[in-house]
């Protein structure tokens, strides 16, 4: 099953245009959708969400249509937005078991047995009878997981799902997604690259409500082949550095700047060659309307 997205517009009434003419075939699988704060990543989540109406275009899930279709298409959704409010005192165990009813699994014992197989899934069996408000970070975004897999989706979407959890929280997080991934379609939703790269078998950068890139993240580092020069320079030469280049990234190494710059023919000037990653694709996409 594909989820084809085509020509999808949507301005605010503030005149923001968050999606600009947003076209994407996304395919069973891990399906990185990465850019910057502001880019439009979340405009696009919940319209495919059903939470929020486009102002045209199409997406079509299979033989739905997503923007008309709405219920059926919950019933295939499983979502994990930014954030999620939960009740205060109400335990991750009768919270999953409250949404499962919402999903439409009215019988009770059954509902009992794929509760508990999914905290067991996420590893929060142990933790069952707590009050989710107590959770950690990372306790919290796998609860959103297991909240977002129940019921079988077909279409699961993660909305920033790495933000704020802690290198090893991250880690077990990574885990769990890429268990999902091989009958559903994953978006997972991210400025943060290595999220993709660890992840994701197909992506999208999008910049400003444009799709800048989309294919395979190897393919996009192919292309940069060749093209990406670095050079350790001291601070106080930045700005004359970002004036006579195409600096596509900084980052300190030790104190100092290490500046990534994009030209087809050797700068010499003391740069070397390097291997574009997918940052350096990232950066390069990005400034491309910056
Ligand atoms: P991202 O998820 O990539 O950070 P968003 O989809 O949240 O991006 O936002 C895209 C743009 O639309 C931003 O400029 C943001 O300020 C603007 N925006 C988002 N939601 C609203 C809204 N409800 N009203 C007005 N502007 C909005």
């Amino acid at each position: 099953m594909d989820l084809r997205i085509q020509n999808l517009c949507k301005t605010y009434a503030n005149g923001v245009r968050a999606l600009e003419n947003v076209s994407l075939t996304i395919r069973t699988g891990m399906y990185g959708l990465l850019g910057p704060n502001g880019a439009g990543k979340s405009t696009l989540m919940r319209t495919l969400a059903t939470l929020q109406d486009a102002d045209s275009g199409s997406v079509q899930l299979g033989d739905l249509n997503v923007l008309q279709q709405k219920q059926e298409v919950r019933q295939m959704l499983g979502y994990l937005p930014q954030e999620f409010g939960v009740y205060p005192r109400t335990s991750a165990r009768e919270m999953l078991d409250h949404i499962a009813i919402l999903k439409g699994i009215t019988n009770r014992r059954e509902r009992r047995e794929l509760v508990d197989a999914m905290l067991e899934r996420v590893n929060l069996f142990q933790h069952r009878k707590k009050a989710i408000s107590g959770f950690s970070g990372g306790m919290k975004q796998r609860f959103g997981i297991a909240q977002a897999l129940l019921g079988t989706p077909r279409l699961v979407i993660v909305d920033e799902p790495t933000a704020g959890l802690d290198p090893g929280e991250r880690n077990r997080f990574y885990n769990l997604l890429s268990e999902i991934g091989e009958n559903v379609i994953v978006i997972l939703s991210t400025h943060i690259v290595q999220d993709v790269k660890e992840l994701c078998t197909n992506m999208a950068i999008i910049n400003l409500g444009k799709v800048m890139y989309s294919g395979p993240p190897g393919d996009a580092e192919v292309e940069l082949r060749g093209k990406v020069w670095q050079k350790s320079i001291s601070k106080q030469d930045l700005e004359s550095y970002r004036s006579q280049y195409q600096v596509i990234s900084t980052k300190l190494v030790g104190g100092a700047p290490l500046i990534h710059i994009l030209s087809d023919t050797n700068p010499n000037n003391g740069f070397t060659s390097v291997d574009p990653d997918l940052e350096d694709v990232f950066f390069s996409r990005v400034q491309q309307v910056a």
